[in-house]
């Protein structure tokens, strides 16, 4: 029996597109801009994401009917700072029905979710979290 999805995430913006950069540049993908940041940078092109109660709590079921409508084997999941949610449901979802797992986040929270791959881009203002992403130790 497949287990019940019952989740939900403040969702900015959905949509399929092809990623525009990184490794995975040119492949088909679905984007999920979730809403909520507390990092603050200056120069942020998306600040009607830092709030995430100006976005709709969306039922994670529904984004993925969504997503099963189009061409995308990848959903790359950005914000905001998406790791302000726990991303475990979503992501194991996501990856029971075969689709590659992507994430754009500064690390400025604890990890979650299950990834395939994680764009890591660290901003000076707010440390990335220790316990994921440690400091070499020489
Ligand atoms: S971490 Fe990203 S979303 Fe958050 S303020 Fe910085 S650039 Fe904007």
């Amino acid at each position: 029996m497949e287990k019940t999805i019952t989740g939900t995430l403040p969702v900015m913006e959905h949509f399929y597109t092809l990623q525009g950069e990184g490794y995975h540049q040119g492949r088909a993908a679905y984007f999920i801009r979730l809403g909520g940041c507390d990092v603050g940078c200056v120069w942020c092109d998306v600040k009607d994401s830092w709030d995430a109660a100006k976005h709709p709590q969306l039922i994670i079921e529904d984004i993925i009917l969504k997503i099963e409508k189009t061409p995308a084997k990848l959903v790359v999941i950005t914000g905001g700072e998406p790791l302000m949610h726990n991303l475990d449901e979503l992501t194991s979802v996501l990856q029971a029905k075969e689709f590659e797992t992507n994430i754009e986040t500064s690390g400025a929270h604890p990890l979650s979710g299950n990834w395939n791959w994680i764009c890591f881009s660290p901003k000076n203002l707010k440390n990335r979290c220790p316990e994921f992403y440690p400091l070499p130790t020489n």
